[in-house]
């Protein structure tokens, strides 16, 4: 396991590579944003920012998705995978802001969550998206880079998120959402991690290993 002191390089190298990006969803508005996060589970951001232009020019706040039925919300989104559950949880979590939550979208961890479609992880990415709020959102990039690096020893991003609730200080979850999953995406990659060029390989368990190998 990692020390203190090591977990803190670790994500300070990390946050380095990816200074600027926030997401890579396309959105105008706050609701535009959680219909967007919504739509990119099992779909890759590019394919939901194909998706979105269309419904988004009908759509930017919440009580704007009682002007269509399911059945267009469907139509809107059927190029994404599981669009029909997903169809029906956007039109619930508009719904539900309207009549619950006064059309804002809540800076609340438990009060998101209770919208329809709205898991810890597509909460805690709103929240850091649209509040900068100190969270880290697990999905299998953050799950797997956070495993091979040795920072975590867990079995699914559910364990992971509950371990680094823990492990990791507020000043690191305010800055290491965004940078972990584009180095998850693009730099530690399920099938071809670029360890060769890591600047943490030598902190790394994954990596440490390859490079043991290699002698
Ligand atoms: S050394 Fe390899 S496995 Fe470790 S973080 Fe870097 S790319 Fe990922």
């Amino acid at each position: 396991m990692k020390t203190k002191s090591q977990i803190s390089h670790i994500l300070t190298e990390i946050a380095r590579m990816y200074p600027d990006i926030r997401t890579e969803l396309d959105y105008e508005t706050p609701f535009q944003f959680l219909i967007a996060v919504i739509l990119s589970a099992q779909t890759t951001d590019k394919q939901v920012n194909k998706t979105t232009p269309p419904l988004f020019t009908l759509v930017r706040e919440p009580e704007d998705i009682g002007n269509l039925s399911l059945a267009e919300v469907e139509r809107f989104v059927s190029s994404v995978n599981f669009y029909k559950n997903k169809a029906k949880f956007i039109r619930q979590s508009g719904e539900k802001l309207v009549h619950e939550f006064g059309g804002i979208i809540p800076n609340d961890l438990k009060k998101i969550q209770s919208l329809p479609g709205v898991g810890v992880k597509t909460a805690k990415v709103v929240l850091a998206v649209l509040y900068d709020a100190p969270y880290v959102g697990v999905d299998t990039h953050v799950h797997r880079v956070m495993n091979r690096i040795g920072i975590v020893k867990t079995k699914t991003p559910e364990e992971t998120d509950r371990v680094l609730e823990k492990k990791l200080t507020h000043e690191q979850k305010l800055i290491i959402h965004h940078p972990l999953v584009l180095f998850g995406r693009y730099h530690c990659m399920a099938r071809k991690p670029k360890c060769e060029s890591c600047p943490i390989r030598e902190m790394c368990d994954y990596g440490e290993k390859m490079f043991k190998g290699e002698e």
